[in-house]
């Protein structure tokens, strides 16, 4: 599903992220990038999602080499993905069915339709007796649920999280890998760029470690 060979990345300006690195996940894994800050964790989930494009090396998802991908067909390769990222804030000024349903209206669901898997993804995480309640009234660990409601509300086949228990202390942290977990369950590919040990610990997931932008052993 997800295959990188002797990919690198080197950020205009000359910084190398990533040097020459090389992994496969297959559908249905739960994987973590670990490593420590700085180590390309971040850079290696945008090459995934064509934020980013490789310097060098072959990026394939689906079978499709992202890092030669058309910006006309990045929409499609999106699709697959759900993204629960640090830069994607919730809309403060809208209530939390709205800050889900708004991936949906763009990509020109109808209201019936969108209104159905809205409600579907709030009670997947929790969030569905807040539908009508603004971002700001929920606690971290809340808000962070509902980033992963608005990212799974297409249903996406891969979902990537950058650093989903950052902001979180120990609770909330292990509420949301259980929710990671759940989601792979049922067949979701899902990829956590993570330092946080305790995240590892709990999922026991397959692990690709990452140290100065390169595969540690
Ligand atoms: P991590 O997620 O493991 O903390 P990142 O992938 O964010 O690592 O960053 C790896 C390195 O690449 C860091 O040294 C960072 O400063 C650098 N970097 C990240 N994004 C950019 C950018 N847009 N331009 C230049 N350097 C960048």
């Amino acid at each position: 599903m997800i295959s990188l060979s002797h990919v690198s990345k080197r950020y205009p300006g000359g910084y190398q992220a990533l040097h020459d690195v090389g992994f496969t996940i297959d559908a249905g894994e739960l994987a973590f990038i670990t490593g420590p800050s700085g180590a390309g964790k971040t850079t290696l989930l945008k090459l995934l999602v064509a934020i980013e494009r490789p310097t060098s090396g072959s990026v394939i998802v689906n079978g499709q080499n992202v890092g030669a991908l058309k910006p006309r067909a990045v929409p499609f390769l999106r699709r697959n993905f759900g993204l629960v990222f640090q830069d994607h804030k919730l809309l403060f000024d809208r209530n939390v069915f709205d800050n889900v349903a708004l991936p949906l209206q763009i990509a020109g669901y109808g209201a019936k339709d969108a209104a159905r898997r809205v409600r579907a993804a709030l009670g997947k995480v929790g969030l569905l007796k807040y539908e009508k309640a603004l971002p700001i009234t929920l606690s971290g660990g809340e808000q962070q649920r509902l980033c992963i409601a608005r990212a799974i509300v297409h249903r996406p086949a891969i979902l990537l999280a950058d650093e989903p228990t950052g902001n979180l202390d120990a609770d909330y942290a292990a509420d949301i890998c259980e929710l990671f977990r759940s989601f792979n369950q049922v067949g979701v590919t899902v990829v956590i760029a993570t330092h946080d040990q305790t995240l590892l610990a709990r999922l026991a997931p397959r692990v690709i470690a990452l140290k100065h932008g390169k595969l540690a052993p």
